[in-house]
């Protein structure tokens, strides 16, 4: 199983950046002995990955550092980098790998000073590894502070380091940064192809895996977890009986209070998971007595730590809405199917009946007011609207009438 297999639907993607690997590596060789430099080569040193949200482009970022640390001896006799299971493509993989930095947003944004480390590095050679591999996985987050820190680097890189940027769409990148990468942009994958490999490589009986990947339309994280995790198939049922709940002011207000609930659940989940163990691992690091008393000067950092766990409550209870608001938009967009007598393509088909129902009780035209709703939700997320008031807002506008 190469790296390049991670990747669902892509195989465009794959023998582009396997290509590009293959020169790469060819790059290294070359400098590092007598052997010519590849012609017209076809590595560059920034590179941007876009695609629909669950396309993948993380994952094809992540194959390709992983194959750019391949140390595997098939590469000689002419083998495309990339084998998955050298120790250069595996701890590439695993996030272990010291030549390889990936950074996430915490939060909602990434900040300089989140910053500030990986760019002094993207300055240094690699330590062990052919290339420095710097991935960042939500370019798009970046602030304007961060971004011009990622632009000085991009503009003048060390010989050996490589800038792999993420980010849903070109637009999300300021043109200055994009202009300086390569685009590689990953379309969604087929129904079918997500499906395939749910039953090939997790095992998943094909019944289920058909009706996972229609339901969450060739997004392979999403597909892959509700094929494989019950809470995550109750969560979505839950969301889709919400359409047939908002008749009335209270029911509105009520499905809306569970939403924001159910969101507030998975960031209360994921920190008691982190946050306790994190805040003890700082405190041993930085020579707490027993009894917990810290050592003069100290406040400082924890009260870092503390609004780094802040920043990824908020982020955590954010994508789990969006997920929901996801989900009603898949639902509604059937609804005006049915209304427009096209079932071809359709997510929610396990949830007939109430689509049925609220595509004859409703027009077309009101289905697309109600789509709208969903995104204009969103947006009052994006803007950092109170979640419940923006959430609020959005079932009362999904009432009927
Ligand atoms: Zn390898």
């Amino acid at each position: 199983m190469t790296v390049w297999d991670d990747l669902v639907g892509q195989e465009r993607v794959s023998e582009q950046l396997a290509a590009a690997a293959r020169d790469a590596d060819a790059l290294v060789t070359a400098a590092t002995s007598d052997a010519p430099p590849p012609e017209a080569s076809k590595m560059t040193h920034a590179w941007l990955f876009t695609g629909p949200p669950g396309a993948g482009h993380i994952q094809a970022a992540r194959a390709f550092a992983a194959a750019l640390q391949c140390v595997s001896p098939d590469r000689a006799l002419g083998g495309v980098p990339g084998c998955g299971f050298c120790d250069g493509c595996h701890t590439a993989l695993i996030g272990t790998h010291a030549d390889v930095t990936t950074v996430a947003a915490v939060g909602t944004q990434i900040l300089a000073e989140d910053m500030r480390d990986t760019v002094r590095k993207s300055f240094t050679s690699p330590a062990t590894g052919r290339w420095q591999v710097i991935l960042v996985e939500d370019a798009e987050r970046l602030n304007e502070k961060s971004a011009n820190a990622v632009l000085k680097a991009v503009e003048e890189p060390a010989p050996r380091t490589v800038w792999l940027l993420c980010a849903p769409s070109i637009e999300d990148v300021l043109p200055t940064i994009r202009s300086r990468c390569r685009h590689l942009n990953l379309s969604t994958p087929s129904v079918e192809a997500v499906a395939d490999m749910l039953v090939r490589r997790e095992g998943v009986e094909p019944g289920v895996a058909a009706a996972a990947a229609r339901a969450t339309q060739g997004h392979v994280d999403r597909a892959r977890r509700l094929a494989t995790d019950p809470a995550a198939r109750e969560r979505r049922a839950a969301v889709l009986k919400l359409p047939l709940r908002v008749d009335d002011v209270g029911g509105c207000l009520k499905a809306a209070q569970e939403l924001v609930d159910a969101a507030a659940e998975d960031a209360k989940a994921l920190a008691e998971e982190l946050d306790a163990k994190e805040t003890e691992e700082l405190k041993a690091a930085l020579g707490a007595a027993q009894g917990g008393r810290l050592p003069r000067g100290t406040a400082g950092v924890m009260k870092d730590l503390e609004d780094k766990q802040k920043r990824r409550r908020t982020r955590t209870q954010r994508d789990s809405l969006d997920l929901a608001l996801t989900d009603l938009t898949a639902f509604y967009r059937d609804v005006l199917a049915l209304q427009l007598g096209s079932r071809v393509a359709m997510a929610n088909t396990d949830a007939e009946d109430a689509l049925e129902r609220i595509a004859r009780s409703s027009s077309p035209e009101a289905t697309l007011r109600r789509i709208e709703a969903i995104g204009a939700c969103r947006d009052a997320l994006d803007r950092n609207v109170a979640p419940l008031l923006a959430v609020e807002a959005m079932t009362m506008a999904l009432r009927a009438g």
